[in-house]
């Protein structure tokens, strides 16, 4: 059951939206304004969602959502879009200039932040109900820019007090101590008294269901200082240890931290774990109690998803507030905390799992570390009985050892459920990461295969490919994408064929005239266009991409008439700023372009583009416009990867490692359709075991060696022998610790092939059509039932 749009409605909504401004001077900025405030305004007023019989209700929370532009996405769910068009165009207002005026709420690094808004997409449609809880930042992740080839850094303001999507509800104020003592009470219980308190306010942002009338809040944060005359509740003195602390509450949620898979530390950082745990328990508690339910029920009625360790906080926070405030004793509240939360891990690389150190965890959260130290105990008993005075055991899976406190395994002893994110990382999650978990409670541990919500990464992002299929397939693929197995029947159809050509064309086209626009670079479009996007780390290994141009460079080089398809690399990336090697990565790769896009010999055969500030409305851009996606991580290092499958159904054929969800892509698109390469899980164990040097591949590897020296030598730098240093010491003195050497020969073989069939037009359409027919399992819906069925709602 559809939204129904009224005209009359919005129009005098629009008319009231665009009162303050001069109504024949109005920027486009001020349309998107008012049209997104007045779509905002009539979300509003219809009848909010229906609670649905026996579900458990999910709590998403999750220190990152990148939700990407709202308007269009809200209004294609609604299924406005053309209705609002038209409105709009006798006003002599185009839509979709309107609609590019949105700045992304870049409230997330990548992956793991654009999962969580997928899913929220998903949980509407599908009609799971759920709150998703985040922090409202005032800065999203930085904007990226280049200075002669290096990345700047500056500070994302997305407007968030004009954001024209929030929902602010002065209603859910949730109050929030930090610091502070412990003492006894008359029964021995202990008493936390904070030092100091912060207030947290909710603003909603509306998750629309796709065209089904349902909306559901995604639920964010914002740390503001206590009302004046809360003030008097404190003494002097706390109030002075408040100041003391240098916590002014706006600082708490003002920025995102900017890191990918790496964990730092950082006092303020675990500040804003609590602060947004707190006041989701406090808020998932209130509409329990709300519905007049008792708190023995609540495993009945919710579930807690923690999307990777980040929010791991909220479990002695649920547990203290049973314990302190409800008085239970400690079994009937452990009973109620580990059915309530379960855990997605998102990473197995040691340098990401979370650690804190146990004097930031006393002094910011006495009671919770108490607690903490209590959980552990209690497990010390059940691990003694299992492996009697085996302490290798208990090295690995205690909780608080070595003066660390370890959020991972806090998550597997005190939650019913853990999953990995594709079937190899959930395997690697047991097998490597907690396999005495594993021995102790198997039914804890799933697999959930990530996925993507096929409303914004095909629906939206790619309107001529979705017409295309509408066209051919009487289904409701948008909502049901295993449906696109349906267009296999036009694998070799010559009409299909040449219009499915025709839209990547014109999306390269498409592409190609931002490029100029924007970087005023040229882009040949009858070139393979070669796309790497994500974050910028070592495992991703963009500079093995950068070997492979090196490669080509050189071949070029030593025969200029060598018959080469054209190719246009793109990469979008931002490195975390404190990550050296990452930066001087994209360093490497932006000389290189420069060298390479202004040598005559080059032509326009080879052009390499780093286009600034890859984020969710480039990747909009970029992803219809792909023929080849590069998912080449060292094996066992991504645990799925997402935009491996945003590309794939836009028709991109896979060059990748069997790795994360790439293997799980194969095996649905089939071995011809994939460019499958390097070394295995196994390989890279087996290798690593036997001493890897990468120096001896370099020996070995006359054509490898000239790449290398070139680097070393200044030719790409202005005769800065030392410009890519800290790269070139990563793969060569210092061991290479990702195998990327190890793994060219392999990769060069299979970009052979990757040319190979392209010039074969016809076998090069059939497989594109059928990447597109065969990755419908990709979609986050997919994703979400199986969490209902495995975890979820499954019967315990
Ligand atoms: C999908 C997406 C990612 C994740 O990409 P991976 O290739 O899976 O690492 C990161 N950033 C943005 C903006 C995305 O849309």
């Amino acid at each position: 059951m559809q939204a129904i749009f009224s005209k009359t409605t919005f129009m005098a909504a629009l008319t009231r939206q665009c009162a303050p401004y001069q109504p024949q001077a109005m920027t486009q900025h001020q349309w998107w304004q008012a049209v997104s405030a007045a779509l905002a305004e009539q979300l509003l007023a219809s009848p909010p969602t229906p609670p649905s019989g026996q579900q458990r209700h999910v709590n998403y929370i999750s220190m990152e959502f990148l939700i990407g532009r709202l308007t269009a996405n809200n209004l294609i769910n609604l299924g406005w879009l053309d209705d609002v068009s038209e409105v709009l165009k006798k006003q002599g207002v185009n839509l979709t200039d309107v609609l590019e005026q949105e700045v992304d709420p870049a409230l997330g690094n990548g992956g793991l932040g654009r999962l969580a808004a997928c899913f929220l997409d998903s949980m509407a449609t599908v009609g799971q109900p759920a709150v998703g809880y985040g922090l409202n930042y005032q800065y999203g992740l930085f904007r990226q820019s280049f200075y002669d080839g290096a990345q700047q850094e500056a500070p994302d303001s997305w407007h968030r007090e004009t954001y024209p999507w929030f929902r602010r509800n002065g209603s859910l104020a949730v109050s929030v101590g930090f610091g502070g003592k412990l003492s006894k009470d008359a029964q021995g219980r202990e008493q936390w008294q904070p030092a100091f308190s912060l207030m947290g306010e909710a603003s909603d942002l509306p998750v629309v269901g796709y065209q089904n009338g349902i909306t559901q809040p995604l639920r964010l944060w914002q740390a503001v200082a206590m009302q004046p005359f809360d003030l008097g509740l404190f003494n002097d003195g706390k109030y002075l240890e408040a100041e003391r602390q240098g916590v002014e509450a706006e600082k708490l949620t003002k920025v995102l931290y900017p890191n990918d898979n790496h964990q730092a530390g950082k006092r303020l950082r675990l500040m804003q774990q609590y602060f947004q745990c707190a006041c989701s328990v406090a808020d998932i508690l209130r509409r329990h109690h709300a519905a007049g339910r008792k708190i023995a029920d609540l495993p009945q009625y919710e579930v807690i998803q923690l999307n990777d360790t980040h929010p791991t906080i909220a479990i002695p926070e649920l547990l203290r507030i049973l314990l302190d405030e409800h008085q239970l004793d400690w079994d009937a509240a452990w009973s109620i905390v580990s059915r309530t939360f379960a855990y997605t891990n998102h990473t197995l690389m040691p340098e990401a799992l979370e650690c804190w150190n146990e004097r930031l965890v006393r002094s910011l959260l006495p009671r919770h570390f108490s607690l903490i130290k209590q959980i552990n105990a209690r497990f010390k008993v059940l691990v003694q009985q299992r492996w009697p005075d085996d302490a290798d055991v208990w090295e690995r899976v205690a909780i608080h050892h070595n003066r660390q406190v370890r959020m991972a395994n806090l998550c597997v002893v005190s939650g019913f459920a853990v999953n990995g994110v594709a079937a190899l990382h959930s395997e690697l999650v047991v097998k490597d990461l907690f396999p005495h978990y594993h021995q102790l409670w198997p039914e804890k541990f799933h697999n959930v295969t990530n996925g993507i919500t096929p409303r914004r990464w095909l629906r939206q992002c790619n309107p001529a490919l979705s017409a295309l299929i509408d066209s051919k397939l009487n289904a409701e693929w948008v909502t049901d994408l295993d449906a696109l197995k349906g267009l296999e029947a036009f694998a070799d159809d010559q009409n299909f064929h040449q219009r499915y050509r025709q839209i990547k064309q014109e999306n390269k086209h498409r592409l190609a005239a931002w490029v100029q626009h924007t970087m005023g670079i040229t882009l040949n479009p009858a070139a393979i266009f070669d796309v790497q996007i994500k974050r910028l780390h070592e495992y991703k290994r963009q500079h093995l991409n950068l070997l492979h141009i090196l490669s080509l460079y050189r071949q070029l080089r030593d025969n200029p008439q060598l018959d080469m398809v054209p190719r246009v690399f793109l990469f979008g990336a931002k490195a975390a700023p404190g990550y050296y090697l990452a930066k001087n990565i994209i360093y490497a790769i932006n000389k290189v372009a420069e060298k390479i896009n202004n040598d005559p010999l080059v032509g326009d055969r080879l052009k390499v583009v780093f286009i600034p500030d890859y984020k969710v409305s480039v990747a909009e851009l970029m992803i219809p416009a792909a023929d080849v996606s590069e998912q080449i991580s060292t094996a066992g290092k991504e645990a799925s990867g997402t935009g491996n499958m945003k590309l794939a159904l836009n028709g991109a054929i896979t060059v990748g490692t069997l790795d994360g969800a790439n293997v799980e892509i194969a095996e649905q698109v089939g071995s011809e359709h994939i460019f499958i390469f390097g070394h295995t899980v196994d390989e890279v164990k087996a290798l690593l075991r036997k001493g890897y040097n990468p120096l001896s591949v370099r020996k070995k590897d006359k054509h490898l060696n000239k790449l290398l020296t070139e680097l070393e030598n200044g030719f790409f730098s202005d005769g800065d022998k030392e410009a890519f240093r800290p790269m070139l010491d990563s793969l060569l003195a210092g061991g290479d610790p990702y195998l990327v050497l190890a793994d060219f020969a392999e990769y060069c073989a299979a970009q052979r092939q990757v040319e190979a069939l392209y010039r074969d037009t016809q076998q090069w359409t059939r497989s594109t059509i059928l990447n597109t027919a065969r990755v419908g399992m990709f979609s986050s819906d997919r994703a979400i039932r199986d969490y209902q069925q495995r975890i979820w709602q499954a019967k315990r």
